[in-house]
């Protein structure tokens, strides 16, 4: 079984044909998919696809680009929406200052409030970040030294110092289908460090299809082409790579396995 632990089915690109999405998701042996959403307005959307399919599971939360359109969610709110049997996780959230949609002070604002609900719930923090990993290491660093709270860096494209940075405050890593591309020689090599019980694979679907589907509308199914890769770049099996993420997206989504 594999494991999309990132994916939004709501986009444009999926959502014409969703049926077809999951059917072919399945047909290649994908047993579960976190469906993620970035502004308030997608939370009922998420939870009700995953309260209609029992192999989807939704996330709550505001994309850094969302941050300057969300300036007055109020904590409340994101914490309720948590309490949904169907929501695993919170986010995504975190820091991008390559695009800089929003305000940066007002992402970071976001992604603690983020932060402080992911430790009150024990829910996992799905986070993104781009061209940030000096803020976005500071604010995890001191804010898990007020109190621990469970946590994955999604789509990662840092550097290795980075990552080990992150690994060692507990934090898992998701990989996308970006660790495929011909020009992704420096994280093909962050790829290998990663522990095997801390490694998790996604599609970022709508976007980065992976090798050989480039160009293409990207869609959970591709998550299997990801595997493929990363399992001869580690020099292990599909199979094996396919059995170890999954079990590391139930260990850390708790609440998926209830
Ligand atoms: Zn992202
Ligand atoms: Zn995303």
């Amino acid at each position: 079984m594999l494991v999309d632990s990132h994916c939004h089915l709501e986009y444009k690109g999926l959502i014409e044909d969703q049926a077809g999405v999951l059917a072919r998701a399945r047909a290649a042996g994908v047993g579960a998919m976190l469906n993620i959403s970035t502004r308030q307005s997608e939370w009922d959307q998420v939870i009700a696809t995953a309260a209609r399919e029992a192999d989807v599971y939704a996330s709550v939360g505001i994309h850094p680009h969302e941050a300057d359109a969300h300036r007055d969610l109020g904590r409340g709110a994101l914490l309720a929406a948590t309490q949904h049997p169907r929501v695993i996780a919170i986010g995504e959230t975190g820091l991008d200052y390559y695009y800089d949609h929003s305000d940066r002070e007002a992402q970071k604002t976001l992604f603690r409030m983020h932060i402080s609900v992911a430790r009150e719930t024990g829910l996992p923090l799905i986070i993104h970040t781009r061209d940030a990993e000096e803020d976005t290491y500071a604010i995890l660093a001191e804010e898990q030294g007020e109190g621990a709270f469970p946590a994955l860096i999604h789509c990662f494209t840092a550097s290795a110092d980075f990552a080990e940075k992150v690994l060692a405050l507990g934090l898992f890593i998701s990989l996308s289908g970006i660790v495929t591309f011909k020009n992704a020689k420096a994280l093909q090599e962050v790829a290998k460090i990663i522990p095997e019980d801390r490694l998790l694979i996604e599609t970022d679907s709508p976007f980065l299809a992976p090798v050989p589907h480039r160009g293409r509308v990207c869609e959970p199914a591709y998550v299997a082409d990801t595997a493929r890769f990363l399992a001869s770049l580690r020099g292990t099996d599909a199979e094996t790579l396919a059995a170890q993420t999954s079990a590391n997206f139930f260990a850390l989504f708790g609440k998926a396995r209830a």
